[in-house]
């Protein structure tokens, strides 16, 4: 892949790049593994690495915007000092995946905010669609996560989806229609999965009391969401 980048990004890179001591290192994939996922960044030694999905080009309007995501990923953790957990060697693939979650879940929020002060969507443009799409379902009562076979996964993925649309709501500054969406997306959720629900407020809350956007508030609630899913001796750090 060719990769042609706007002056923007470039600059952004750059400040990523200083901030962290880090040089950006890109792969590209055949199959990034989670349905739907375009990007990724991985854990590297020297490197701020990211994987992008083959299908998705350079010349895709999103990618910009997903390049800045997947590297603030990395400015968190490697510039800013943001905890990311340690793992055992006794942690399964499954267990791997729900801490894998929980890093999207919780850091997202800020890597979205950063990537808005620096003047990129805080979002994708499917987003709001596929939040559509998600509300309707529900009202309908069909289960569009149906993709996830696995019934634990898909729990935590549901979370995932309220976090993400309850941190909009709550730390962006988003317009009357998307707003809209947002509360129409969550209100829905609220009713149609209650247990998930209960559990998404519990993450919510501790947002609430310990703000992600520094390192010590984040990690308590990181530190949090890893004891509620049990996975507190899956954690070396
Ligand atoms: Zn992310």
């Amino acid at each position: 892949m060719k990769i042609d980048i706007s002056y923007k990004l470039k600059k952004y890179i750059d400040i990523v790049e200083k901030q962290t001591g880090r040089k950006v290192l890109i792969e590209i994939n055949e199959d990034l593994g989670v349905s739907g996922m375009s990007a990724a960044f991985v854990d590297h030694p020297t490197h701020l690495k990211i994987i992008f999905n083959k299908s998705f080009q350079n010349k895709d309007p999103e990618f910009e915007q997903s390049f800045a995501h997947e590297i603030t990923h990395g400015l968190l953790i490697f510039g800013k000092g943001y905890f990311t957990p340690q793992t055992s060697e006794s942690i399964t693939n499954e267990e791997l995946n729900f801490l894998g979650l929980i890093c999207t879940l919780i850091d997202d929020i800020v890597v979205n905010k950063i990537i808005q002060q620096e003047g990129f969507e805080p979002f994708s443009s499917t987003y709001m669609g596929m939040l559509g799409k998600e509300t309707k379902a529900f009202k309908n009562g069909d289960d569009i996560y149906r993709e996830f076979p696995d019934i634990k996964f898909k729990s935590k993925f549901k979370i995932f989806r309220y976090v993400l649309a309850w941190g909009f709501l709550q730390y962006f500054d988003i317009s009357g229609e998307q707003r809209n969406q947002l509360n129409e997306f969550v209100k829905t959720f609220e009713t149609t999965y209650p247990v998930e629900f209960e559990e998404s407020t519990k993450i919510c809350n501790c947002m609430l009391k310990n703000s992600v956007f520094n390192s010590e508030g984040h990690e308590i609630t990181f530190r949090y969401v890893i004891d509620l899913w049990g996975l507190n001796d899956k954690i070396v750090n």
